[in-house]
């Protein structure tokens, strides 16, 4: 849209959001986490962004009006929204509240709602977002911690339930400490999962363990440490975003244990065969 000169460039931008329409809630924005995606998006490294752009998807605020036919939330509630800003609404997957996977899903920003507009995120004072991709946030959590869990939260977790890991006493690996890897120690330590965090910087190891209260720690650059620990996790979610060979991490996994990969890296991993064959393990992107 604006085209070259506001490529990777940060600056105010003025500019109005759609009217609240009968299906709309407006909220005015409290809190917005910065997600990698958002980075990706400002720089367009995956060469679709439609500029002026607003990012922001991990938006937590409080309600400042709504539809006639918003029943589901009232003036002053506390309320989230993550990626969606649409979709068909008529697809197998939005009838089973599974709309991540409608075909003609469009994003919180950088998407096109259904009027035609752009769509823009949260790093802006207001929002307004149809009802069907807001959620509630409970009163026992601050809306500045509950804002990341919008997407680097939801990101981790889905797996974790997904893969059923959310399994006390069951022992998981964290590959990377960064945004995602962080909130996935939190998520698997609150379940009562044995954690062990596995990262390129042994200076990780004492925010892994004192900050976040993981149990243990490999540094993975460490053949010795890597093989001393091999076949002893049951699940391993591999949050790194820099391209980098999954065998030395498959090795530690147990027979038909399960990997779930979450970082997005921008060139293909790199996957030997043998320990998915010898060790009957699973591994999914998710
Ligand atoms: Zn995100
Ligand atoms: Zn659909």
């Amino acid at each position: 849209m604006g085209g070259e000169r506001f490529m990777g460039k940060v600056a105010p931008f003025v500019f109005k959001r759609r009217e609240n329409g009968v299906d709309d809630v407006m909220i005015k924005i409290l809190y917005c986490g910065m997600c990698h995606t958002d980075l990706h998006h400002i720089n367009n490294d995956w060469g679709i962004t439609m500029y002026p752009l607003v990012p922001g998807h991990e938006i937590t605020g409080i309600i400042t009006k709504v539809g006639s036919n918003v029943s589901k939330f009232k003036v002053g509630d506390k309320v989230g929204v993550g990626c969606l800003a649409a979709s068909c609404l008529n697809c197998d997957f939005c009838k089973n509240s599974e709309e991540n996977y409608c075909n003609q899903l469009q994003f919180t920003y950088n998407g096109i709602f259904w009027d035609g507009s752009i769509t823009y995120g949260g790093y802006s004072q207001m929002l307004v977002a149809d009802k069907r991709y807001v959620v509630h946030i409970p009163d026992n959590l601050p809306l500045d911690k509950a804002a990341p869990l919008l997407c680097a939260g939801i990101t981790v977790f889905s797996p974790m339930k997904q893969h059923n890991m959310l399994q006390p006493g069951k022992k998981l690996g964290i590959v990377g400490l960064g945004g995602l890897g962080h909130i996935a120690v939190k998520f698997a330590k609150a379940f009562g999962l044995h954690v062990t965090v596995i990262s390129t910087s042994p200076s990780k190891e004492k925010e892994a363990k004192e900050r976040l209260g993981a149990d243990d720690f490999l540094v993975s650059t460490d053949p010795k440490q890597m093989q001393a620990s091999a076949r002893s996790l049951d699940y391993i979610i591999d949050t790194v975003s820099a391209v980098h060979s999954l065998g030395p991490i498959l090795e530690l996994l147990k027979i038909r244990g399960a990997l779930a990969l979450v970082g997005a890296p921008d060139k293909p991993v790199e996957l030997p065969s043998f320990p998915l064959i010898f060790g009957e393990l699973t591994m999914n992107e998710s």
